[in-house]
């Protein structure tokens, strides 16, 4: 049963071709081989000017990627002598299947969640501008977490790509940084876009007409994010009919680009298809539950939220499962009939949540008679981004939670944002309890898979006076977890 990665949006030209170097593409990534026996097909059907536009873009890739011809000539634009403002001179000798290729850098930040998320709306943002996405890290991340998306080429930023040990210390003091190039009016070879929580009112002019006018004209747009953009990607007039045109279920942008571009790299893989085999097949129903809890003080500051206990949260995500019949309650008198079996994988950074559930399950048969099995992959203490055992773990995870029927998830966080959009699932969201109080409701359904971008910009464009950018347009609307956030329902 091919799914839909492989049926449409995967490389038709790769499959079924018996020559080395497509057999050798197969073997340096399973998943994307594999993934088919392991996900339920998408519901979903991704438009045909989606595919299109992906097979378009993988030409190009291809044409401009590094060490091509075009790259070659482009990277010498980066060169001092050459400023954005010469761009018209550039131009000059250039026939028209000759074009010139622009770029998008992107420099990671941020857990691993984030980064997923980050590099997928640079993805599509890639695709509105006719931009080659690259791919910078420093540490192999990339390389180690995931497959090559696009065959015969490669999305990793070369070594000695010319400004590559510069790239590390961009920020909104240098002088490229776009935010402050309008503040000053400067000039430069490239334009270096800040897009994390840092970010001023200037660094937020990104996502405007008229800046988007100025950044057509700039061959190496460098974005540093940590944030989902789609959802302000689609309040930009100019991309608004590409954007309903590409995406017409407009929930549907994470689920497609995400599968499309995160193949998990063959030692994750086996990470993924150990655990599916040992824990997840058999069972009749399979639940993912992922409890992530934030250091309180980061709460207060991003979303102005206090919790100061959490010892209610097993029974927090108990109430959501009974009230949402995700999980069977338990029975107080004796035994029943043996039921349908449950497979339920918790994710957590510490086990104590996990634990508590999977005790009441064996302590005590159900009401239904369903067999409930709840077991947690890992418990590593805390996050260690960075460390390539730590983030296979965290892929993998996600990975898995994309693999169930019926998601839980916890708020605020952008790991269990991609495993619902994977999975194509709409979660239902934890309410983290206050005060050892299990809170009412326990948890709220999702109003569509889509993650969603926490920080969003609050002014309209030319700093405006602040505008409602979740009340624009219908399918834009404010995040469940954060009032602030913006989502695609
Ligand atoms: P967010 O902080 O929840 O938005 O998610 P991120 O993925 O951006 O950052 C959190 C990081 O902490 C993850 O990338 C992991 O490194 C680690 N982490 C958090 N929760 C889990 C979990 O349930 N399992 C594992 N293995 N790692 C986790």
């Amino acid at each position: 049963h091919p799914d839909l990665d492989e049926r449409v949006l995967d490389f038709t030209s790769a499959k079924g071709q018996e020559d080395g170097s497509q057999k050798s593409y197969a073997k340096d990534c399973l998943s994307r081989y594999e993934s088919a026996l392991y996900r339920k097909e998408s519901p979903y059907k991704p438009s045909s000017y989606l595919i299109t536009k992906l097979r378009q873009y993988e030409t190009l890739h291809k044409r401009c990627g590094p060490y091509t011809e075009s790259y070659n000539r482009t990277i010498r634009k980066l060169e001092p002598a050459h400023l954005t403002h010469d761009h018209k001179h550039d131009h000059h000798h250039e026939t028209s299947d000759d074009k010139e290729c622009k770029y998008l850098v992107r420099i990671p930040f941020d857990g691993l969640g984030n980064r997923i998320l980050s590099l997928a709306s640079a993805f599509l943002y890639a695709l509105l501008t006719d931009r080659v996405l690259l791919v910078y890290d420093n540490e192999g991340d990339t390389a180690d977490l995931f497959c090559e998306p696009i065959p015969e080429t490669t999305w990793l930023l070369p070594q000695d790509f010319p400004i590559r040990n510069r790239l590390e210390n961009l920020n909104q003091e240098s002088p490229e940084c776009y935010g402050n190039m309008l503040q000053h009016s400067r000039n430069s070879s490239f334009v270096y876009l800040h897009l994390i929580y840092t970010y001023d009112d200037y660094d937020k002019l990104f996502f405007c007409d008229q800046d988007q006018i100025f950044l057509q004209n700039v061959s190496w747009v460098i974005m540093k994010s940590q944030f989902y953009i789609a959802p302000s990607l689609f309040l930009i007039k100019s991309f608004e009919q590409e954007l309903a045109t590409l995406f017409p279920e407009k929930e549907t942008v994470f689920h497609f680009l995400g599968r499309y571009l995160f193949y998990p790299s063959n030692p994750v893989w086996e990470l993924i298809t150990r655990y599916y085999r040992s824990y997840l097949a058999n069972s009749d129903e399979k639940i993912g539950i992922q409890v992530r809890t934030f250091d309180p003080r980061f709460l207060t500051a991003a979303f102005n939220f206090t919790t100061s206990t959490l010892e209610a949260v097993p029974d927090t995500i108990l109430a959501c499962s009974f009230d949402n019949n995700v999980l069977p309650k338990i029975n107080m008198n004796g035994s029943q009939e043996s039921g349908r079996s449950k497979s339920v994988i918790v994710t957590s950074l510490t086990s104590k949540y996990y634990e508590k559930i999977r005790d009441m399950y064996w302590e005590h048969s159900t009401v239904n008679g369903d067999v409930v099995a709840v077991f947690q992959p890992s418990s590593e203490g805390g996050q260690k981004t960075g460390n390539k055992k730590h983030d296979r773990k965290a892929w993998a995870e996600m990975y898995l939670l994309s693999l169930t029927d019926k998601l839980i998830t916890s708020p605020w966080s952008t790991f269990g944002y991609v495993a619902q959009g994977l999975a194509g699932l709409r979660p239902w969201i934890l309410h983290m309890p206050k005060d050892e109080v299990v809170p009412n409701p326990p948890c709220t359904r999702a109003m569509s898979m889509e993650p969603c971008f926490q920080k969003p910009p609050l002014n309209g464009c030319k700093m405006r006076t602040e505008v409602d950018t979740g009340a624009l347009v219908p399918y834009i609307g404010h995040c469940e977890d954060a009032s602030q956030g913006l989502k695609l329902v």
